[in-house]
């Protein structure tokens, strides 16, 4: 399993990185040490990264600076109250219809702005028998979102044995996977992986998430593109993050690299309001604006729809208008 070996490899040490990029001390000072939520960085993204400064869209994501410490008011450790429609264990269901998975805590790099980071969701026992059950018995999920973390942390006997397991029962029509893998280790899309997900009796989706149109490089829009040869829809989901993608122009340019990479953008997500992200929150009620950009360059099927997540609503809201945020209800008509 090379990509094991590749994730092994990944910046997990501020030393090294720091010495990585050439940081100066005085840009050293400016990144924690030992944050709360662990450096875990895949070496393909460090690439991306210009030398020598905190600047730039990759450095952002994934690089813990001081800014983490604020305590912003509204910035909360558990915005979408998750922990509330946990049905059993690892299950979330929240929407109907459909059903969430977490499948295992762990991921191929931690992301600064993550909703999760405040949770340790390894989950303590490592079967999904009463998962299973669950879903066996609700007849209306028809589709099972594998999540995390990144399912695809999980190794290919485990993935292999829970999707024989969802594919056994009826009901389940659609089985949609949430992963970062393919952006920062490419590698994990291999053979093996194929060849597991080429026998999935329900129609696999692949949501990847890609913030930033630098993170598709060759090997990238490879790996994407045997997902698509094995006939799986590939789409993106975005979150909007000042200083990474918060312009008309990096969303013009992220959509197009997707397009060109056979991904459809699905969401851009307003970020979730996690304790230690409100350095990552744009300017408030441009979205729509700047996706309009998108919209006025682009085809209809490359413009995201922009969305924020809303504790107790039965999907995400769509936000289409640029009025600074209301009470729900009180917005426009979709
Ligand atoms: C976001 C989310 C989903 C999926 O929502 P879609 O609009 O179908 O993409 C499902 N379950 C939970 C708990 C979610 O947070
Ligand atoms: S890969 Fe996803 S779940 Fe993992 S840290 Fe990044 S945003 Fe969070």
């Amino acid at each position: 399993m090379f990509w094991r070996q590749i994730q092994r490899e990944n910046f997990t040490r501020f030393e090294d990185l720091a010495n990585y990029l050439e940081l100066s001390e005085e840009l050293r000072s400016q990144v924690l040490k030992r944050p709360r939520f662990a450096l875990n960085v895949p070496r393909r993204l460090a690439a991306k990264m210009a030398k020598n400064t905190l600047e730039g869209p990759l450095v952002r994501q994934f690089v813990p600076l001081e800014d983490e410490l604020a305590l912003s008011p509204g910035f909360v450790a558990d915005p979408v109250q998750d922990s509330a429609f946990r049905q059993c264990g690892k299950l979330l269901h929240k929407y109907s219809g459909r059903a969430l998975l977490v499948v295992t805590g762990a991921c191929a790099m931690h992301c600064r702005y993550c909703f999760r980071q405040n949770f340790s969701y390894e989950p303590a026992d490592k079967g999904f028998d009463q998962e299973l059950a669950y879903i066996r018995a609700d007849e209306t999920l028809e589709e099972v979102i594998l999540s995390g973390g990144d399912p695809l942390s999980l190794g290919d006997e485990a993935l292999e044995r829970l999707l024989s397991a969802i594919s056994s029962i009826p009901h389940v029509r659609r089985l949609r996977f949430h992963t970062r893998f393919p952006i920062g280790i490419p590698e994990r899309i291999d053979d093996s992986f194929l060849s597991i997900l080429a026998a999935v009796r329900p129609q696999v989706f692949i949501v990847i998430h890609c913030n930033h149109p630098r993170e598709l490089d060759p090997d990238v829009v490879t790996a994407l593109k045997k997902l698509r040869q094995l006939g799986i829809p590939l789409l993106n989901q975005a979150v909007l993050l000042k200083g990474v993608n918060d312009s008309p122009e990096v969303l013009l340019e992220l959509s197009k690299a997707l397009l060109n990479a056979g991904v459809l953008p699905y969401y851009l997500h307003e970020l979730d309001r996690v304790q230690g992200t409100a350095h990552f929150e744009a300017e408030e009620g441009r979205g729509v604006e700047w996706l309009r950009f998108v919209q006025h360059n682009l085809a209809g099927f490359g413009v995201p729809r922009l969305v924020r997540e809303e504790a107790g609503q039965k999907s995400k809201t769509f936000i289409t208008s640029d009025l600074p945020s209301q009470a729900p209800g009180s917005r426009a008509p979709v």
